[in-house]
């Protein structure tokens, strides 16, 4: 396959935004108003806490202002695996929190359980199926890393079937597998801009008052509210709920804890029968692959093949531009690792090329604080994983300003905030070492050198 003619006619827009179900914009704030409750920030992390705060109080007054349109950011370009996992998979999980480790596994399970009942009774059509997820390797060293937690994950409920060579190659056919693990029901795939336009109107039915292209430009405090501050109105909140992900701040502190990391994927054109039938994928799992600089990917509706990862750019100085999610260097080798993973789709063009950016922390989970004596709380950090754990986020967020102490409140790995990065610029140099070196690891099969042993021993790392 020619990368450069696989890439020729693809659309420099995220796919799942480029569609009719795409609804017409909210109004703009445009006076001055009060709530009970202000969300800032229309992704997952926002829709699903306005969403919930309506469910926990149907009196409550709920606000939901998005700078742009719900869903445009990370949420509504994602590769739409809707994972159990809270810690950024059970190994980062085990590693940190091991005494919680089974609470947090059980109620990752249970938000994801969660998500497709809430699908369910609000109707909306996004795709959801909980297929799970097929974990593949090209390497030895990547099936040995693979199977060593195997025994851990089963002992806390998962269905995980281990596959040889065989197994896997019958469930998606690679000719580079040499063996994978099935796991069952740690993950459901989903569209996920219909799932945060889906949100939307089940956060309207409820009596939210959404506000689209309503940028926060600045959160104060008074004696009797918090107020947000946008560019035709204010809101005076006695709460407020902070779902911004990686983009700039309203609360200073949470700099030191976030970095701006784009992540870009390809879809192709809807594959034939033919073409369909050559790859298998019958139990349309999520696929993802076991290199430190791993691939995704997995069948869309209509049977196209959305293909991402491998890269993950952390561009110097750690600014948010639009430009930036386009990357040629990173589409060209995106398509040339499709046709070498699927030799029998040669000819299949892709249709769309897209970045985004992720909001990653040193500990690739989120964390959870409050703040103005508990009438803020936030949620952030998911670093490429955020697409289930937002909507745990999201209660941990209403628990914190209700002041409530739950099971997830209590939880270490809440209460603990993650590893500063390092001001600029050692920050950006600190980075650009740990990519290569983990590039280095996966051409040297898994081993890590001195500076990632060195950073692994201070609970540091940096991840997509
Ligand atoms: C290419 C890509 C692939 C990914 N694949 C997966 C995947 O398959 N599975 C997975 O689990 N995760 C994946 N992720 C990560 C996942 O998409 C995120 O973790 C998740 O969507 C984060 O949701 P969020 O609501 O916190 O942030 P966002 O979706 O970024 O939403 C934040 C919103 O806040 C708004 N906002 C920010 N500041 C303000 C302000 N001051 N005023 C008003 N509005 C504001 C923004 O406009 C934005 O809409 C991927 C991410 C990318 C980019």
């Amino acid at each position: 396959m020619d990368p450069l003619k696989a890439l020729a006619d693809a659309e420099r827009k995220p796919y799942w935004l480029d569609s009719t179900a795409k609804p017409e914009p909210l109004p703009r704030l445009l006076d001055d108003t009060t709530a009970g409750l202000a969300v800032v920030g229309g992704g997952f992390s926002g829709l699903w806490t306005a969403l919930m705060a309506k469910e926990r109080d149907p009196s409550l007054d709920v606000v939901l202002l998005e700078g742009r349109r719900v869903g445009w950011a990370a949420s509504g370009r994602n590769g739409g695996f809707a994972m159990a996992t809270l810690t950024h998979g059970i190994a980062n999980g085990l590693e940190r929190w091991p005494e919680e480790i089974a609470a947090l596994e059980r109620l990752g399970v249970d938000n994801l359980d969660e998500i497709g009942e809430a699908v369910e009774r609000y109707g909306i059509d996004c795709g959801y199926r909980r297929t799970g997820e097929l974990h593949v390797a090209t390497e030895p060293w990547q099936l040995e890393e693979m199977n060593r937690h195997v025994e851990i994950v089963r002992e806390m409920g998962a269905r995980v079937d281990v596959l040889d060579t065989e197994q896997v190659r019958a469930e998606v056919n690679s000719p580079t597998y040499i063996g994978g693990q099935w796991e069952r029901d740690g993950c459901a795939m989903i569209d996920p801009a219909r799932l945060a336009w889906g949100l939307r109107q089940a956060c309207l039915s409820l009596g939210v008052r959404v506000y689209e292209r309503t940028p926060v430009r600045a959160m104060k405090d008074t004696p009797t509210s918090m107020d947000l501050i946008t560019p035709h109105g204010t809101v005076r909140a006695r709460a407020v709920a902070l779902g911004t992900g990686v983009f700039q701040p309203l609360l200073r502190r949470l700099r030191h804890f976030l970095v701006p990391v784009y992540d870009y994927a390809l879809v192709t054109e809807p594959l034939s029968a033919g073409q369909l039938a050559s790859v298998g994928w019958h139990n349309r799992q999520g696929v993802g692959d076991a290199a430190n600089q791993f691939h995704y990917y997995r069948l869309t509706d209509d049977d196209r093949i959305l293909w991402g990862g491998y890269d993950a750019v952390y561009y110097n100085g750690g600014m948010i531009k639009p430009e930036y999610e386009q990357r040629d260097e990173t589409f060209v080798k995106l398509a040339e690792h499709f046709a070498t993973t699927f030799p029998q789709l040669d000819g299949v063009r892709f249709t769309h090329r897209w970045g985004g950016v992720i909001d990653t922390c040193s500990r690739f989970s989120a964390f959870y604080g409050r703040s103005h004596g508990g009438r803020v709380a936030y949620a952030a950090g998911y670093t490429g994983m955020g697409v289930g754990a937002t909507r745990f986020g999201a209660n941990v967020m209403l628990d914190l300003l209700a002041g409530e102490r739950t099971e997830r409140t209590e939880l270490r790995m809440v209460k603990e905030k993650p590893v500063p990065f390092p001001p600029e610029p050692v920050r950006s140099a600190g980075i650009q070492m740990t990519r290569w070196s983990i590039a280095q690891a996966d051409l040297h099969e898994g081993r890590r050198n001195l500076w990632l042993r060195t950073l692994d021993r201070m609970g540091l790392g940096f991840d997509s």
